[in-house]
């Protein structure tokens, strides 16, 4: 059971000196003669990389994994180590801001073309868009900030007719919510400073595969330097031993505040996956909802006004954590993006997301209901820079 491996899985046996807390092993090298058992901190093997990758790969049901220094840094690590200059990708078109960028702005001028398409579209066709160089699908779990769902059936029918290989950011879902191995995708990414953490207290990043794969992943991350280090490692090890309740807790809590905004009337749409029209197809593969709601409040002026009212919560980027963070896509994570891309995914200028934290789900509402009763029509840009200062 997932509670179980998350503290124990993959441990190392006997444990030094009886330690029930791994210890930190600090030092960059190691001896060693050969290059072939050589350890050193950058090549991701020392003893705090194995044991943690042994536990990683429990958890998502994958042969291997491997950590790297920030999601970002596993999403590019799985991409140099599978594409080549000419190979093609169709993704989902809505995507973490950041990952958009590395396809559009570093991959594409090095000759490795996206193709975007609306995965959560009924009658899906990936055919269209595929080319003899397609190599790779690639998608968010629950995309962000839209909180989409995509059709994981037809996404890995699709990739298998074609012997392609198929990428999955789980971010948003964790495996607690959703194991996308076991559903029959190839390779899992994580932002490890969200949920896998939990405690925003550090930056790493996770990719879960075949080992053959992930060898070639580190061969890749040794060489851009990308791996974690072993201090980082032991404070992901230890927010992981409480990822199962802690996501329980906020997918409950976020499922309540999702359905006490689509009872607001200030709030034009709201987006929870277990929610509106895609739930049938939430509820068919995901545990729970996840802890981020989305809502719409018309314009950023009123986002602005609304999330700055906010006592609990922080506006800040990021998600995962104990705090209750919030903030307005178009102006923060999505802002580098050109606004007819951002129209494209769905992230209008008054969208505003919540990733709901551990505080008590009353409280949150009562301050999400003050700042709601507190909006006017007549807020403008000046006034909410006032209330944020
Ligand atoms: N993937 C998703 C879905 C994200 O939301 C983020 C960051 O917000 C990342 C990847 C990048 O993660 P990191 O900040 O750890 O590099």
């Amino acid at each position: 059971m997932i509670e179980t491996v998350l503290i124990h899985g993959g441990k190392r046996e006997p444990p030094i000196e009886g330690a029930l807390t791994p210890p930190i092993f600090q030092s960059s090298t190691y001896a060693s003669a050969e290059w072939g058992k050589a350890k050193y901190i950058r090549f991701g093997n020392t003893p705090n990389h194995e044991e943690l990758h042994a536990r990683l790969a429990l958890l998502e049901g994958s042969e291997a994994a491997l950590v790297t220094s920030s999601g970002m840094a596993a999403i590019a690590t799985a991409m140099f180590a599978l594409l080549r200059p000419g190979d093609h990708v169709i993704s989902h078109n809505s995507l973490y801001g950041c990952t958009y960028r590395l396809f559009e702005e570093t991959l594409r001028p090095l000759g490795i073309e996206t193709d975007y398409v609306d995965m959560t579209a009924e009658a899906l066709d990936l055919e269209a868009p595929r080319r003899p160089t397609t190599k790779a699908v690639y998608l968010e779990a629950i995309s962000n900030p839209t909180l989409g769902i995509p059709d994981f059936d037809a996404v890995l029918a699709f990739g298998h007719r074609h012997g392609l290989t198929t990428l999955i950011d789980n971010t948003f879902a964790t495996p607690v919510n959703f194991r996308p191995i076991e559903a029959g995708f190839d390779v899992v990414i994580h932002s490890a400073s969200k949920y896998l953490n939990g405690h925003t207290d550090l930056v790493a990043g996770v990719i879960a595969g075949r080992a053959d794969f992930i060898e070639e992943c580190r061969q890749t991350m040794l060489k851009l330097g990308a791996a974690l280090d072993p201090h980082a490692i032991f404070l992901l090890q230890r927010g992981l031993k409480t990822l199962a309740i802690r996501v329980r807790q906020q997918n409950e809590s976020a499922m309540a505040i999702a359905r006490h905004l689509s009872e607001r009337p200030e709030v034009e749409a709201v987006r929870y996956p277990l929610l509106g029209a895609a739930a049938g197809r939430a509820k068919r593969h995901l545990q729970g909802g996840g802890g981020v709601v989305s809502f719409d409040l018309g314009s950023s002026d009123r986002a602005l006004q609304f999330v700055h009212a906010l006592r609990i919560a922080t506006v800040a980027p990021s998600l995962g954590g104990c705090e209750t963070l919030v903030m307005v896509p178009a102006l923060l994570s999505h802002a580098t993006l050109d606004p007819e891309v951002r129209r494209r995914m769905g992230v209008t200028d008054g969208l505003v997301r919540m990733a709901v934290g551990l505080e008590a789900t009353a409280d949150l509402i009562a301050d999400i209901d003050r700042a709601l009763d507190g909006l006017s029509d007549a807020a403008t840009l000046t006034d909410c820079a006032q209330l944020a200062g």
